[in-house]
């Protein structure tokens, strides 16, 4: 379905290279990947014009689709080599599973919105992208009956880490996390380096919609 004339290929190499490499994410992987996933088909149609200018944007629900660069910033923390399982909390618009499964081997993804997991089911679908599951459910509680995973990628914010996901991690894996209050929060890299050692590090400053 192409509404306009706007060739979404080339901004979409130039976002990646102004953007993402421009801006220190150096991940061939996430490269990759933010070079293929066509951004224009997780946005509203209204702002297809917008959909490489590395800005959030609304989409339904009152919630927003990422950054291209934090989307960048948080799948490069991940560390991926490809053939991973991955759980990814708060679907909203889809955008970073996409991104996600064109890395990992199989991406399951959760969203309390059950609309917004019906629209990124279909784009997926729409896609080819057979390598997603999306359920409608509490993120909070993680997805145990695909547990362990090699990584886990939260997109809304919250005061302190849900225990579940930490238990839902694979020793070795990843988990990468906004944590604050509404107005102000730190992404953080936990990695679980034992059954029950966590090494956490800051990544950089960031401003998410909450983890309800
Ligand atoms: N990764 C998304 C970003 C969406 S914003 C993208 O690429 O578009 C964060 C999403 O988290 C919102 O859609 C919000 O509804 C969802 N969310 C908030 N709390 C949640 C919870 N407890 N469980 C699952 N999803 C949640």
């Amino acid at each position: 379905m192409q509404h306009t004339n706007t060739d979404f290929t080339a901004l979409r190499t130039r976002m990646v290279k102004r953007d993402i490499a421009g801006r220190g994410i150096h991940d061939q992987f996430v490269l990759a990947a933010m070079s293929e996933v066509p951004r224009e088909r997780f946005v509203p149609d209204r702002f297809r014009e917008s959909a490489y200018d590395d800005a959030p944007l609304p989409i339904p629900g009152g919630q927003t689709i990422s950054q291209p660069y934090i989307v960048g910033l948080m799948i490069a923390a991940l560390g991926l080599q490809g053939g991973e399982r991955v759980l990814d909390v708060g679907t909203g618009s889809g955008y970073a599973a996409a991104v996600l499964s064109r890395i990992a081997d199989h991406v399951y993804t959760i969203e309390r919105h059950g609309s917004l997991t019906e629209t990124a089911v279909l784009r997926f679908s729409e896609l080819g992208y057979d390598n997603i599951s999306a359920r409608h459910g509490d993120g909070r509680l993680g997805w145990p009956e695909f547990a362990p995973y090699d990584a886990i990628v939260v997109a809304a914010a919250t005061s302190t880490v849900p225990d579940a996901l930490l238990q839902q991690l694979r020793v070795g894996g990843r988990l990468v996390i906004p944590v604050g209050d509404s107005a102000q929060q730190t992404l953080l890299n936990i990695e679980r380096v034992t059954s029950d050692r966590f090494k956490r590090r800051q990544l950089e400053a960031v401003r998410f919609v909450p983890l309800v």
